[in-house]
């Protein structure tokens, strides 16, 4: 089938208000451009590199998230563009993305990442992080970042029970930020979780967002 035909009957069975990053890493910019041609503007990428070069290529309106981990010194190569950035996990590159936002004039929409899952991950918030983290952060020195929500990414797993219980958990630790921290701000709103074999379940547990990839543009 035609990743046209494919992607428009996936957005046909997901609730219109969901925010679906139809996740390109790998694929080609003429795959991009088929679904941009249908209206489709919310591109995910992982890899700086390879951003920068679709961005380049494709028409200036795409709204591209970056969904990788990011490295400090990366930050100004996408901050000129740049929609939301969905990895963040230290207020150092919180801090660097607020700076090179500011250099380039605008704000940029960030999501704080939590691990929830089993396996063994270098990157992303813990739960118990919480507390130094907001401590050690001055939000009015952060004129330039928007923190619009967290994502996370459940274990790779069969076991649905699993999966469920981690996307409870980010629904949880959402809802705990939101009384803690962002109780008068009106745009904490979004949950970034759920891709191609666990969506169902994400949007079950209250995912606002979710990144799917494979589903839609074929195995990578
Ligand atoms: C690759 C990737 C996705 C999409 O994965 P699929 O299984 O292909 O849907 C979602 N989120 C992140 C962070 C990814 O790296």
């Amino acid at each position: 089938m035609d990743i046209v035909d494919i992607y428009t009957d996936f957005k046909a069975q997901i609730n219109q208000l969901i925010t679906l990053v139809a996740v390109s890493k790998t694929k080609p910019e003429e795959d991009i451009l088929k679904l941009y041609n249908v209206g489709h503007k919310v591109f995910g990428e992982n890899k700086v590199q390879e951003l920068n070069r679709k961005y380049q290529n494709l028409p200036k309106d795409v709204n591209w998230h970056f969904i990788g981990h990011l490295q400090t010194n990366k930050v100004k190569i996408i901050a000129p563009y740049i929609s939301v950035i969905h990895s963040v996990d230290s207020v150092k590159i919180l801090k660097e993305i607020n700076y090179r936002a500011n250099l380039n004039n605008r704000i940029i929409k960030c999501l704080l990442q939590f691990h929830v899952a089993k396996e063994d991950a270098k990157f992303g918030l813990k739960e118990a992080d919480i507390p130094s983290f907001f401590e050690s952060i001055n939000f009015n020195e952060l004129t330039n970042v928007e923190i619009i929500g967290i994502m996370g990414m459940a274990t790779y797993t069969t076991d649905k029970e699993l999966i469920t219980s981690e996307f409870k958990q980010l629904n949880e630790i959402f809802k705990r930020l939101k009384v803690e921290y962002f109780a008068n701000n009106v745009s904490f709103t979004e949950i970034s979780m759920g891709m191609s074999n666990d969506y169902k379940i994400a949007i079950a547990q209250g995912a606002t967002m979710i990144r799917i990839g494979s589903t839609i543009f074929g195995e990578r």
